[in-house]
């Protein structure tokens, strides 16, 4: 068993990013990626735990990207860490965050919900490497003003809600180009997120297909096992690879474990496998 989607205090997680292997050995695990959001830092200190409670650590990111058919996120596996376009795209993607951070905290305020950059920094662990918007979240909920990070989601943050603002994203060919630039590839993270009927979602996964995408994530914390079925089939029809993870994010998506999921999650070692297969040549 495997997990390709992981989180860690060098974005939203809640768990630094050595602990990230340790609970994949704990949970039997053969290997986990650390794919923390528009950053590879926590790669370095993951890898040098992983190698002693021996699991094998895969280098990942993931990215938030804009098309036609909606926002996606997109996960990057096998990057190079010293890739220099790759590099600078990050640099540039969380130095945009501190922008869209800002006006978040100014619209905040403007809806009398009493945050402070203090306090959101706080609840990032006083870490202020990439904050977002899970931070806030928790920033509300120690301030009483909601009862969950969830809550804050669906009241203010989500897209739609009063204090939404939305960040600087590239466009999934972009990712793409990134990722293959860089020696890794490119895979679509948790598609139902896209919000579109099985059939139109079939749609875009043949064009991300032909952009250079390697996978789409079929087995999902999540997900249910027919959504499971329905996207690994997608997946071999549009001769992706299926892969899959939990998207464990620690305490601030507290349902969710490292390789299980919400309980019943399990990724095979294939998934893997098949991925390191479509590295470029
Ligand atoms: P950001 O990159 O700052 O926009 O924040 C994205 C993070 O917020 C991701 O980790 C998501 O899992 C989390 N997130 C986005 N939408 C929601 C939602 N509706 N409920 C809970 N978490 C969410
Ligand atoms: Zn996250
Ligand atoms: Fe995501
Ligand atoms: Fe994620």
């Amino acid at each position: 068993m495997i997990d390709l989607h992981t989180h860690s205090t060098v974005s939203d997680g809640t768990d630094p990013p050595e602990r990230i292997p340790e609970l994949a050995a704990s949970a039997g695990l053969r290997a986990v990626a650390l794919t923390d959001h528009d950053s590879l830092e926590g790669l370095p200190a993951a890898m040098a735990r992983a190698a002693e409670v021996g699991v094998e650590l895969v280098a990942g990111c993931e990215l938030s990207c804009r098309s036609e058919s909606g926002g996606m996120h997109v996960l990057l596996y096998f990057v190079d860490p010293a890739d220099a376009p790759l590099r600078d795209e990050l640099v540039r993607l969380r130095s945009d965050r501190s922008t869209r951070n800002a006006d978040l905290l100014a619209r905040l305020g403007e809806l009398g919900l009493p945050v402070t950059w203090a306090d959101v920094v706080t609840a990032a662990g006083g870490d202020e490497g990439v904050i977002g918007r899970p931070h806030f979240a928790a920033a509300l909920v120690a301030h009483g003003v909601v009862g969950s990070v969830q809550e804050a989601f669906d009241t203010w943050l989500s897209r739609g809600r009063p204090a939404y603002v939305p960040k600087s994203r590239l466009t999934p060919a972009e990712a793409a180009r990134l990722a293959r630039g860089a020696g890794g590839v490119a895979v679509l993270a948790h598609p139902f997120s896209l919000g579109l009927p099985l059939g139109a979602l079939a749609g875009v996964v043949s064009e991300l297909a032909d952009a250079g995408f390697s996978g789409i994530e079929a087995h999902y914390g999540r997900y249910t096992p027919q959504q499971r079925r329905d996207l690994v089939d997608l997946a071999r029809r549009a001769g992706l690879v299926p892969t899959g993870g939990s998207d464990y994010h620690g305490t601030m998506k507290p349902d969710l474990r490292v390789g299980t999921g919400t309980g019943d999650l399990s990724v095979p070692d294939r998934a893997l496998e098949d991925l390191l297969d479509r590295r470029p040549a």
